[in-house]
């Protein structure tokens, strides 16, 4: 029976937070079988957390403080709030964390967010699930520096694949380009997880049901069988996630 994992989505944003019965639902039907469920900012990680509880086994959370937050006030306390209840929760990953340079947040609290978050998934031996726009060699040093398990997600830098290469997972967006085709090409099977970022990549709404677009690109990117392929990535979901 065909399997298939959407790695990185947050149903908990709008417009998906008041469909996500209906979501699941969809997602059972297309054999889309488990969905991490991301938070972003400060206040959905409370929302993650109680969606992750009414579907147990299905939607895994995924908690922490993006860079995106790095200008926002009191931050710091934020932070803190956040480290607390990772610790308590233990969710199945920590993200979205990371660095972004394309726009314009404040980088130095975008590394204090970044390196507090590393060292805790170190302490709690938990992956690490890392947005990298226009950052991503800065990222992959501080996750090299810290030791964790981590996975770039959205990556889109062919250029940087050999040097992540049995280090790093890359997780395969929902976007139609011929960066996403090189890097599937230069990474192969190994090490590679899919997403959708829903409700965003995608023309229009994204949804997690949509990850099967991501599977379908790599079987035919590298010519191999769609069931060894989702096979495969099975292996690498529970080896990352531990789930
Ligand atoms: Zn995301």
């Amino acid at each position: 029976m065909a399997v298939f994992v959407d790695c990185h989505c947050h149903l908990n944003h709008p417009p998906l937070d008041s469909r996500i019965v209906e979501i699941v639902e969809k997602c059972r039907e297309g054999n889309v079988l488990k969905i991490f469920n991301t938070a972003g900012s400060f206040e959905e990680n409370f929302k993650v957390i109680e969606t992750s509880s009414k579907f147990k086994g299905f939607v895994h959370p995924v908690l922490g403080i993006s860079p995106h937050s790095a200008n926002e006030e009191e931050i710091e306390d934020k932070l803190e709030k956040i480290l607390t209840l990772i610790e308590k929760e233990r969710p199945s990953a920590i993200g979205e964390i990371g660095l972004d340079f394309h726009f314009d947040y404040d980088r130095k609290k975008q590394f204090k967010l970044f390196e507090s978050q590393l060292q805790l998934a170190q302490t709690l031996d938990l992956p690490v699930m890392v947005h990298s726009r226009g950052a991503e060699r800065e990222c992959l040093e501080k996750m090299t520096e810290f030791k964790v398990r981590g996975a770039f997600h959205f990556f889109l830098v062919p250029e940087l694949v050999d040097e992540i290469k049995g280090k790093f997972l890359i997780s395969i967006p929902t976007i139609k380009s011929k960066k996403r085709e090189k890097v599937i090409k230069k990474m192969g099977l190994e090490g590679v997880l899919c997403e959708t970022d829903s409700p965003f990549a995608w023309n229009g709404v994204n949804e997690p049901s949509n990850v099967v677009e991501v599977y379908d690109k790599i079987s035919s990117t590298l010519h191999l069988n769609p069931e060894a392929v989702q096979e495969k990535i099975l292996e690498n979901v529970e080896n990352f996630f531990r789930v």
